[in-house]
């Protein structure tokens, strides 16, 4: 039966105060609850010892996150007035007018808010807006 303790020496995934993300540690002392000092193999700083933090999610509070989350709204809006049936497939060598509904392969369904000079356009998908190409 194997064991599964960990002692001083043994590899730990923990997390790096000055590197700022998780890393793989070597534990230097240990604890009867768990490793109490670490040595980043990154850095090589010996510190107290961490657990990995989850992966960060981007801020709330941050710029693009409150566009992401207008254009969210907006597309919750707009998705109930949307009629699969009527979306026209999507082609980049058509042309395709403002507030017409668009289906994509990979994006879905998608409205299109604004056609922005040569060939491009402005799509609001469900996971926000896109530049799209068109004719
Ligand atoms: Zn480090």
């Amino acid at each position: 039966m194997q064991s599964t303790t960990l002692s001083a020496g043994d590899s730990i995934e923990a997390r790096c105060t000055k590197c700022r993300k998780n890393n793989p540690h070597t534990i230097i002392t240990m604890s009867e609850t768990g490793p109490t000092k670490v040595q980043c193999s990154i850095c090589s700083r010996q510190h107290k010892y961490r657990p990995p933090s989850p992966i960060k999610k981007p801020a709330a509070s941050s710029r693009a996150a409150q566009i992401k989350e207008a254009e969210r709204q907006e597309w919750a809006t707009l998705h109930e007035t949307m009629n699969r049936a009527k979306a026209s497939a999507y082609y980049m060598t058509e042309s395709y007018k403002i507030k017409t509904l668009i289906n994509h392969p990979v994006f879905g369904l998608g409205l299109v808010q604004r056609v922005i000079g040569a060939q491009k356009m402005e799509v609001l998908f469900e996971d926000g807006k896109k530049t799209m190409r068109c004719k």
